[in-house]
Formats: structure tokens, sequence, C-alpha cells
């Protein structure tokens, strides 16, 4: 099993949790559904989600696949990120304080945190607010669409 795997089922155990919560069932379009959720190693549009769960059984519809985000959603294992394009949204398990950062090229998401996370709440002060909270999101290009970027055959520097 690779670690991408022991992630998803991990992530699966969590999901169908959140089911319980509500008192769902566990049908086999919903399982269907959180597989494909677990699976996604990238951010995704409610469209991208839906045309996947399509692949795996054209049965299952747009609503029952809006549904099941929102209840995800609503259970903290989904987050919502702030994107130019419209609606994205992440699988997230971690429940620490963190910040995203989206590749810009490919979707893939990473979460990372800040070595002095206070600086924003001091940074705000300096304009005479006081901060609750705060979202702090980045846009970027990921370690794998960097290194396609790259012509093959030439070194990053000059020697
Ligand atoms: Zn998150
Ligand atoms: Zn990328
Ligand atoms: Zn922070």
């Amino acid at each position: 099993m690779t670690e991408g795997q022991i992630g998803e089922s991990v992530a699966l155990r969590l999901m169908e949790r959140a089911l319980d919560a509500q008192g769902l069932r566990h049908t086999l379009p919903r399982r269907t559904i959180l597989e494909v959720v677990a699976g996604m190693g990238h951010s995704f549009t409610p469209t991208e989600l839906t045309e996947q769960v399509a692949r795996r059984d054209p049965h299952i519809g747009r609503a029952s696949v809006f549904r099941l985000l929102q209840l995800l959603r609503g259970a903290g294992l989904v987050e919502r990120l702030h994107s130019p394009d419209g609606e994205l949204y992440t699988l997230c398990l971690a429940t620490e304080h963190h910040h995203h950062v989206t590749c810009t090229v490919c979707g893939r998401t990473a979460t990372f945190s800040l070595e002095d996370d206070d600086a924003v709440g001091r940074a705000v002060e300096r304009v005479g607010y006081r901060m609750d909270h705060h979202v702090l999101q980045v846009f970027g290009v990921c370690p794998a669409c960097l290194q396609r970027e790259r012509p093959p055959g030439r070194p990053e520097a000059p020697q």
C-alpha cells in the first residue's frame, strides 16, 4: 500500500463517520462519491467531481454529489478554497490551524503553517484592528509542475 492509499482509507473512514453522524445509510452511490473524493489528489470544482463520479456510475446525479459535498464540508473534511475561477474544494484532514497553497497549473493543494503565525495579528493591530481569525491562501506552482516547466536536458542554472 502506498502512502496515498493509506491517506485515502483514513479519509474514507472519517467520511463514513460523517455519514453516520447525520444518520445517513452507507448506500452504494454514497460510497462511490466518497471514494472519488478520497481519491482526488488535487483540489476540484463541483463539476469535476460530478464528472468523475458519473464516470464510475452514470446514475448518480449532480444533486446527490452536491448534497454529499456540503455534508462533508459541514463535517470539516472538505474545505472550500478561494479561487478566481469559481468554486474550488479540497479534501483536508488537518485539524490544527493551517494554510493552503494551490498550484495554478494542476490544482494540487498542499497545507503549510507559518513559523510566526501571530505576525498576521500584529500586522492588523498596526492598522488599529483586533484580529479574530484569519484565512490566508497562497497560489503558486507545485514541485511536479516546476519540474515540467524546465526544458529537458538543461541544467537549472549555468555552471
Ligand atoms: Zn485545510
Ligand atoms: Zn502543479
Ligand atoms: Zn495562520
